[in-house]
């Protein structure tokens, strides 16, 4: 076969939240736009680990305020269309206002609003390398089950959620905390046949777990986990099973993921005993993939720091903003919250999204440039949406004129809907 070589303006890593985002952000431009994805559907966490709950569209004061717009809420009215999304949700026990989805919606409504933008997408498809030249990214090589290809591009986005880009250009990396701790990952439990009057407190499965545990029961970690019933179902979410697992390398992985379906089951099983409605209950999936919180980060022009967060600091050349708590999660122990000051939202400046080292290059979503407590809180879904907007436009901006002026980048962002 002839050798297969692409040219696009921006090519976009990565078909998360993020990179959805960055892409049809940039194709907004006007740029010709490729948004490569190496799972079947776009998404990242919210459809290949079911993570189905959007954090951060919202902060959390009252009355509720919108802090992200723009490419997100495409999103959101295409979930509108099709019956899901009416409106943010204040949950009664925390307090803290997200959006339920539904996956395979949320997969359909990913596919409309990527069609109905001019971004080339690609599926099924891996980033495997990267040439750089005068402090830039050249050309990048992929693959697919015809084998490699190459694509050029005059501006990058690293929205892989492990700076597989970054890395693979040289660019600096660290990996978690300054110790190289990461956050917990976590395989999302599906839970059918429970009984449609199920009462689901909290309390109840953290006692049945911790009884469990005292009575010697070897498979079962966390004890205080999410459960909430999925919209449009009687279904039931969980996150209990917790690994520490390194993301980046396929024999933790395998470790991981092996473990903790064995967890599952064993939760299963114990909440079948012992929780009301739950006798008939039976796993209806999980994953499909163990949820990877944290691996490497890009180190940035800037690197937002806990305190720019908690304080609720807004930043002249603030590009994104982000409404959601600092949320820790330790493997096997309860998440740590903290809130933002007054309940409020920060700035995300557009320094904290750009790679430093190489003039082409932005990174969005949960590999963007800060200290570990704000990556707690920029990390959820909803922020991913406003960075990778951001990385997008200023991609885009870079591809057109070979500069970034943040006053444009801004006027742009606001242009296509977003809250900066
Ligand atoms: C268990 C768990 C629970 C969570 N709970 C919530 C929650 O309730 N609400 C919330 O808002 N957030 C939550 N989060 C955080 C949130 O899901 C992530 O931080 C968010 O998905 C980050 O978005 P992203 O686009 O940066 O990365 P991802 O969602 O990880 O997307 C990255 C994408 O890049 C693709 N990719 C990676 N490398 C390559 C490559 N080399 N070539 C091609 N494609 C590639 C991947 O396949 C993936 O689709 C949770 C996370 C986990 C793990």
């Amino acid at each position: 076969m002839s050798e297969r070589r692409l040219q696009f303006d921006v090519v976009v890593v990565g078909g998360g939240t993020a990179g959805v985002a960055a892409a049809i952000g940039a194709a907004t431009v006007g740029m010709r736009t490729l948004l490569i994805e190496k799972n079947p559907y776009f998404g990242g966490a919210v459809t290949h680990s079911s993570v189905l709950t959007f954090c951060g569209f919202f902060a959390q004061q009252e009355p509720i305020e919108q802090v992200v717009g723009g490419v997100g809420q495409q999103l959101l009215d295409n979930l509108g269309k099709l019956g899901i999304y009416a409106g943010p949700y204040r949950s009664p026990r925390t307090g803290n206002v997200i959006v339920l989805l539904d996956a395979e919606a949320t997969k359909y409504a990913l596919d409309k609003t990527v069609q109905d933008s001019d971004v080339t997408p690609r599926l099924h498809c891996q980033v495997i390398g990267a040439s750089v030249a005068q402090n830039g990214i050249r050309e990048i090589e992929c693959y697919d089950h015809n084998g490699r290809f190459r694509v050029e591009a005059k501006a990058f986005v690293d929205a892989s959620g492990e700076a597989d880009l970054s890395a693979l250009a040289g660019a600096e990396v660290r990996f978690g905390d300054d110790e190289g701790r990461v956050q917990a990952g976590t395989l999302v439990m599906r839970i059918g046949g429970v009984a449609a009057d199920a009462d689901l407190n909290r309390n109840l499965f953290t006692k049945a777990v911790l009884e469990a545990k005292r009575d010697g029961e070897p498979y079962l970690t966390k004890q205080k986990g999410m459960v909430l019933r999925l919209p449009g179902s009687n279904d039931v979410l969980a996150m209990f099973a917790d690994e520490a697992v390194d993301g980046l390398d396929s024999a933790s992985l395998t470790e991981a993921e092996m473990s903790a379906r064995r967890q599952s089951w064993a939760y299963l099983n114990l909440f079948r005993r012992v929780i009301p409605g739950f006798e008939h209950a039976f796993l209806s999936q999980t994953g499909p993939s163990i949820g990877i919180r944290e691996t490497r980060h890009v180190l940035g022009e800037y690197t937002l720091r806990g305190e720019d967060a908690l304080s609720g600091a807004k930043q002249e050349d603030g590009v994104a903003r982000g409404g959601w708590p600092v949320e820790i999660h330790k493997p096997g122990v309860p998440a740590e919250y903290q809130h933002i000051r007054d309940k409020s939202f920060y700035d995300i400046p557009l320094r904290a999204l750009k790679v430093r080292g190489l003039d082409n290059l932005w990174c969005a979503g949960r590999i963007i440039s800060c200290d570990p407590i704000a990556f707690a809180s920029a990390r959820v879904m909803g922020t991913a949406f406003a960075t990778g907007h951001a990385a997008g436009v200023a991609a885009a901006h870079y591809a057109a004129m070979k500069r970034v002026d943040v006053t444009s980048v801004r006027a742009e962002l606001v242009r296509q809907g977003a809250f900066v």
